[in-house]
């Protein structure tokens, strides 16, 4: 074994291979896969081997394509066989709901380049005959379903990536890694040791642990999961013998089910609502390749709905039950990148599709150890949208929720109670007092609406139970005055003497100068955004930064990349060391001078001003903006007086008839301003000029800030898309995101976000087009719910288009 390596790779599970393959084909080629084991001793080796192409997000869809596509090269590569059968396979509903869902899938794969097409239930039974149509109201066809074998595909994946001249060492256990003072890695194993310049956990089953070696609790947990494979079906044989073809896969959401032929018989798998975690607390190192006891009671109310859905497996005996644990992160995406704190760490664990989704996790990590990017949008598996929040009894209860519904239907307006209520605010219980429905952002919980007593969320595409409500919160604020939370956000404090200079280096904004505030986009090197901030400058304070909470530790760990090593800057991430309290509306000044005895007239306290005031006796941090784009301000305060700036805020506001809104009003109201947001608008594959930022990018500003040379380029050619806002002739539904965009009867475009702007009474959906048809304003249609309806280009905001009311 080599005694420096610039990687270790920990696991040769698929996903360590596929790591070790792409950084061999990206050209580093001194690298070394170190397994405790023969490869695939964790969950690889009893894998069913499915492979598909759909996924929730659809950049993660992208990625299990490129997956998918890359067999043929690897085989071709290795000379490993990796038993690939693409025998396509049928997404079958079995409820009006699921056909809604499946059709918005159709609707992603348009613009994805994933060919999916909605057919009969008798048109699916022909293609999969074991299958009653009469249990079925609708079913999708897609043709890059399929399977393979594991352990071939790993070992095609290790073959290749060793005729590039990365190497592979076999019962290597690694049993400590240890950063040394020149930031180089020991991985100490049982056979000796390897310095590196970079570590990738890929421990799979292990990854847990192989974390803690250098300190790290991972959000991963294992599950046990169950399949079956039948004895010989004459069907099957039937059906092979009349077509010449194996039988396709079939998922069933409804049942929970998967399919496919295995030989002459059937392999069905379920994820079963009574689940059981493995290892809760730490996976035993001498598990290899045995399989876990079958608990058939477990699964038998799913296969009940199998033997019914599809009757010939009545008739049949079952040969085997396999159980085999793998781990999944809380939100059953991947877990992969580099982990803040720990430079030259990075991990690609808790992928637990690992045949559709390791060759995409390989390529991401690869590139982004490389290049320093993971040259995709990747931001559903990194895995920084877990923090500290994100406990091993979070992970545990999320995981299991998310297992058991691992084929249910979410609807966009539902929120999942597992693992909540954890993070919480001083006002959470006067909040939920007055009615509060509560989503999750970041492990806090956030007011979305309030409900009138009885009024419940009821789950739908469609407009639902909380339109009127957040009509009326929507009518206070425009009208008058609202009062909305708003401690999601990420708040961070810079400070030292370098601060400023390293502000000018990090944002592309032009500094403010003290008491002042501005929009703050941040860019990567690629001239694509990292970010974007609302940025105050409170003098000899420091610095604040407010900007998306979801993105805290995303951002922390860029921010920390970029610190200067002689201490002479400081960042803090406030998280809720710091509540905040909003107040928007024509209104809101007057809530706000009655409130406090400082000048808030709007010749001492003009829009984009910060300063700090008493609210009552609470201290407080006011800025003059607001994202409803009304006049508004936004209220920082510790959160000991939060509860007591509330009541003042409340108090002084009854006079002015205040009431609260939550963030759908506030959804609904960003819209109708053309504002977007970080993680649906504003994400790291769109230039500031594509996403409309660039008005507030300072390119001639002296500082060289990162991502300066290529922000000019984008400018001068252009760049690609055009952020635009539609007006959708919709009747019972809006957009929610991710619908395709149709022009000149082609997919040209898709959405971002979208929504109802009550105030306006316009159905709104924002999302991006190439810049050659960014400014038609007619031909567009958007689909939804399987229909296209016509949409008109809203060019300018449809409330205020002037800016007079926020700056009134
Ligand atoms: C019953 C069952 C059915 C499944 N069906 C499918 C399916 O149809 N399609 C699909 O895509 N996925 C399926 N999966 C999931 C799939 O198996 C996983 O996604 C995949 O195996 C994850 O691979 P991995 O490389 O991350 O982890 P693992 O396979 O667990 O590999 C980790 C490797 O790291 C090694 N290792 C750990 N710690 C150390 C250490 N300290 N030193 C050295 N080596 C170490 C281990 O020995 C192991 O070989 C199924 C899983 C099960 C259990």
């Amino acid at each position: 074994m080599k005694s420096h390596a610039k990687v270790v790779v920990i696991g040769g599970g698929v996903v360590g291979c596929s790591v070790l393959f792409h950084l061999a084909r990206h050209g580093w080629t001194d690298v070394v896969l170190l397994e405790r084991d023969e490869l695939t001793s964790g969950s690889t080796w009893h894998a069913a081997g499915g492979m598909h192409t759909i996924n929730g997000d659809p950049n993660v869809a992208k990625l299990q394509k490129y997956t998918i596509n890359l067999y043929k090269e690897i085989e071709e590569l290795s000379g490993q066989a990796t038993g690939v059968h693409l025998t396509g396979g049928v997404l079958l509903a079995a409820t009006e709901a699921r056909l809604d869902w499946l059709r918005g899938v159709v609707a992603k794969g348009r613009y994805l380049g994933i060919e999916l097409e909605e057919i009969s239930p008798n048109e699916a039974a022909e293609l999969m005959p074991l299958l009653d149509p009469k249990q079925f109201v609708g079913a999708v066809r897609n043709k890059e379903d399929g399977h393979l074998d594991p352990s071939g595909v790993t070992h095609a994946y290790a073959k290749a990536a060793r005729k590039l001249g990365a190497e592979v060492e076999r019962f290597t256990k690694v049993e400590d890694i240890v950063r040394r003072a020149d930031g180089l890695w020991r991985v100490i194993t049982n056979k000796g040791e390897v310095v590196a310049e970079h570590v990738v956990n890929a421990g799979g089953l292990w990854a847990r642990e192989v974390g803690r070696m250098v300190g790290l609790e991972l959000p991963v947990l294992a599950m046990e999961h169950m399949y079956l494979i039948t004895e010989d079906m004459p069907e099957v044989a039937a059906w092979n013998a009349k077509t010449g073809t194996e039988i396709i896969h079939a998922v069933d959401f409804d049942g929970e089910l998967y399919l496919r032929q295995e030989r002459g018989g059937m392999l069905m798998g379920t994820y079963e609502k009574a689940n059981k975690p493995w290892s809760e607390f730490q996976t035993p190192w001498n598990f290899g390749h045995e399989l876990l006891a079958p608990d058939i009671d477990r699964i038998a109310p799913s296969l009940e709905v199998g033997f019914r859905h599809f009757p010939a497996f009545q008739n049949t005996g079952i040969k085997q039950i396999i159980n085999g644990p793998f781990t999944f992160a809380p939100d059953g995406n991947p877990l992969v990148g580099p982990v803040r704190g720990l430079p030259g760490f990075w991990v690609a664990c808790g992928v637990m599709a690992g045949f559709s989704q390791g060759g995409g996790v390989g390529l991401a990590l690869s590139n982004w150890m490389i290049e320093g990017d993971p040259g995709a949008d990747i931001w559903a598996m990194d895995v920084a949208r877990y923090g500290d929040w994100a406990t091993m009894a979070y992970t545990n209860a999320k995981v299991r929720e998310n297992y058991s519904r691992r084929f249910s239907i979410r609807f966009p307006n539902e929120e999942l109670p597992a693992g909540r209520p954890l993070k919480t605010t001083p006002v959470y219980e006067l909040l939920s007092a007055r009615g509060a429905q509560w989503g999750v952002a970041y492990g806090l919980e956030v007011p979305l609406w309030y409900a009138p007593e009885g009024v419940k969320d009821e789950f739908s595409w469609r407009r639902s139970s909380d339109f009127t409500q957040v009509a009326k919160e929507v009518a206070t604020v425009r009208d008058g005055v609202g009062l909305s939370e708003i401690s999601s956000f990420a708040k961070y404090e810079v400070t030292g003497e370098g601060a400023a200079a390293w502000l000018d280096r990090m944002l592309a904004c032009k500094l403010p100068k003290p008491g002042r505030m501005t929009l703050a986009p941040m860019l990567k090197q690629d001239g694509r955004l990292i970010g974007d901030f609302t940025l105050a400058n409170l003098g000899e304070d420091g610095w604040f930064l407010a900007g998306s909470g979801i993105a805290e530790q995303y951002h922390m760990r860029w921010f920390e990349k970029h610190l200067p090593d002689d201490g002479s800057v400081r960042i803090e991430a406030l998280g809720q060391k710091l509540t905040g309290l909003s107040i928007a509306g024509p209104k809101a000044r007057d809530v706000l001078a009655k409130a406090t005895r400082s000048d808030v007239s709007n010749a001492a306290f003009p829009f984009m001003a910060i300063g700090r005031m008493d609210i009552g006796m609470a201290p407080c941090l006011v800025g003059r903006v607001s994202y409803t784009g009304d006049l508004g301000y936004e209220i920082w305060v510790a959160p000991e007086y939060q509860r007591a700036a509330f009541q003042t805020l409340t108090a002084a506001g009854e006079e002015f008839g205040i009431g609260l809104f939550g963030s759908r009003a506030l959804n609904a109201l960003r819209l109708e301003k053309n504002y977007g947001s970080w993680g649906r608008e504003y994400r790291p594959i769109y230039g500031p000029l594509e996403a409309g930022l660039d008005r507030f990018v300072a390119y001639g500003k002296d500082a060289d800030f990162i991502g300066k040379a290529a922000a000019l380029a984008e400018r001068k050619q252009g760049g690609k898309l055009r952020l635009r806002a539609f007006i959708v002739d919709a009747d019972d539904a809006d957009v929610i995101g991710d619908e395709p965009i149709w022009f000149g009867g082609a997919v040209r475009g898709w959405v971002t976000s979208g929504g109802y702007a009550h105030h306006s009474k316009k159905s709104v959906a924002v999302g991006y087009v190439p810049k050659e048809i960014a400014d038609e304003s007619d031909g567009f249609e958007i689909e939804l719910l399987g229909k296209r309806h016509a949409a008109r280009m809203q060019p300018a905001p449809l409330f205020d288009a002037n800016f007079e009311r926020m700056r009134a």
